[in-house]
């Protein structure tokens, strides 16, 4: 019984939150994907709109300037896991939530830039990962549009992309240990997909 209580208590120290500052069309689908998937995610914006407009989808959500550093002590971004700075185009909004965040100790915080040139400023001052959206859609589209076979896929560094591929009757007829696909491919299967159903293999 204690054993499992336990295990309780782990999964429920790992269930991360978040915290999500900036409600335009990016902030909106990163907070609202991850409150459908039922993440504990707060969702954060000046303009009392943007607010109202994801509070159907986001049970938590508040009107507040992340700029001032007392707004976010109270609103408990201290205790936050992982952040996301959606504030767009407005630069100085942008470093002063940062600098916030990271007087506060939040360990991750990934940042929606704009442009190139800002992704090292951020970095500098305390951003964990600093994406511009439209470069990730584009690299993505044009993978995907590349080849046939590709229906997603995740880069994990430099070296490594996790891809998720159809396959055809060559793989499917055959068993995995025969197919040989590490030795023969350098790849590593870590999912297999067949009528609709997921296994681990
Ligand atoms: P797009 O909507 O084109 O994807 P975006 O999401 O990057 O762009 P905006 O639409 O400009 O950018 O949205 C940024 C949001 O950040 C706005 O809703 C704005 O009100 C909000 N914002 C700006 N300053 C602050 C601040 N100090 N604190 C909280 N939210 C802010």
């Amino acid at each position: 019984r204690i054993n499992k209580i336990c295990r309780r208590e782990r999964v429920y120290r790992m269930k991360k939150n978040f915290i999500v500052i900036g409600l335009g069309r990016f902030g909106s689908n990163v907070a609202i994907t991850l409150a459908e998937t039922n993440s504990d995610v707060l969702a954060v914006d000046i303009d009392k709109d943007a607010v109202k407009s994801v509070s159907k989808k986001v049970p938590h959500c508040v009107i507040a300037d992340a700029t001032n550093l007392d707004v976010l002590t109270e609103l408990g971004a201290g205790s936050i896991d992982h952040a996301v700075v959606a504030i767009g185009n407005n630069l100085e909004a942008s470093i002063l939530t940062i600098v916030n965040l990271k007087k506060l100790n939040v360990k991750k915080i990934t940042v929606r830039a704009d442009e190139e040139g800002h992704k090292e400023l951020f970095k500098m001052i305390g951003a964990t990962e600093v994406i511009i959206p439209e470069e990730n859609a584009a690299v993505f589209l044009a993978n995907q549009i590349k080849s046939d076979s590709i229906i997603d896929y995740y880069i994990i560094d430099k070296d490594y992309v996790m891809v998720k591929i159809n396959v055809g009757k060559k793989f499917t007829s055959r068993t995995l240990a025969d197919l040989n696909i590490r030795n023969e491919f350098d790849v590593n299967i870590v999912g297999i997909v067949r009528d609709d159903e997921f296994r681990i293999p």
